[in-house]
């Protein structure tokens, strides 16, 4: 019974935290009816990702820290249990992880709306006051709707001496993920191209130095029945790496870079 009791509790704590932003959610939806632009010659035409549905994961909620009991939640990731959540990493200056995701998305999502996409985050704030959301609840995002293309956006937290760059993960051709396997991987590519383009090194820590990472122990991206991708921008212990992820330009240049990946996946298709 207590058991059962907690469940409940948790529950309505769900749904509380998700009415609670539920009105940040109508206000920064009010701007997503753009999806007809005129064209150049007098004519119209549809917006290039009118459409198009995009789901956007800004990773972990600013709260985490704050709600350690309920982060540390086993939850199923379609192979296995992992904690709900994680509180994610900061720079040295405690710059957090959160807040990185929270803005480089929020750019994301201005920009893909002006392109004529829906737009679909998994977390509608960047809040101290709430937590999560599950990285099950991150998975299945967007599922229902069959929404095209999911990005999540993190930065690592590498102690390693010079450690740096970005890399991207998708899901192995197994198991849950073998049907949405090569979709992955080609949003994968386009988005590590993009990212190159930009400006932005590849990780020199990790990933065997390519830049890309295949991983089955991932809710996020396991649970996703659509083309999904993580992308760990930079790592966030990094001087340099931070300072990009920390500057209005450089979470732009993020922005950008992201967005032209899911452009070139989704024009592609
Ligand atoms: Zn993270």
């Amino acid at each position: 019974m207590p058991s059962l009791l907690l469940a409940l509790v948790l529950a309505v704590a769900s749904v509380l935290s998700g009415g609670a932003t539920g009105s940040v959610v109508g206000g920064l939806a009010s701007g997503l009816a753009s999806g007809v632009v005129s064209a150049g010659d007098g004519g119209r035409a549809a917006a290039p990702l009118a459409g198009r549905i995009v789901v956007i994961d800004p990773g972990h909620q600013l709260g985490n820290s704050r709600h350690l009991a309920r982060i540390d939640r086993l939850v199923w990731i379609g192979n296995g249990r992992k904690p709900c959540n994680t509180t994610g990493t900061a720079t040295a200056a405690g710059y957090p992880e959160a807040t990185f995701a929270w803005r480089v998305a929020h750019r994301m999502k201005g920009r893909l709306e002006r392109l004529g996409a829906r737009v679909i985050l998994t977390r509608p704030t960047n809040s101290t006051a709430l937590w999560g959301p599950c990285v099950d609840a991150r998975g299945r995002r967007g599922d229902v709707v069959h929404a095209d293309v999911k990005i999540s956006i993190h930065g690592d937290g590498s102690y390693a001496p010079g450690a740096h760059g970005f890399h991207v993960i998708y899901a192995p051709d197994s198991g849950l993920t073998a049907d949405t396997y090569r979709a992955s991987k080609r949003l994968a590519l386009g988005t590590r191209a993009a990212m190159g383009r930009a400006g932005f090194a590849r990780a020199n820590y990790i990933a065997g130095g390519d830049g890309l990472d295949v991983r089955s122990d991932l809710g996020t991206l396991n649970l996703s029945d659509m083309a999904t991708v993580m992308v760990e921008c930079g790592n966030m212990r990094d001087a340099g790496d931070a300072a990009r992820m920390t500057s209005a330009r450089g979470q732009a240049a993020y922005a950008h870079a992201l967005v032209q990946g899911i452009r070139g996946f989704l024009a592609a298709r």
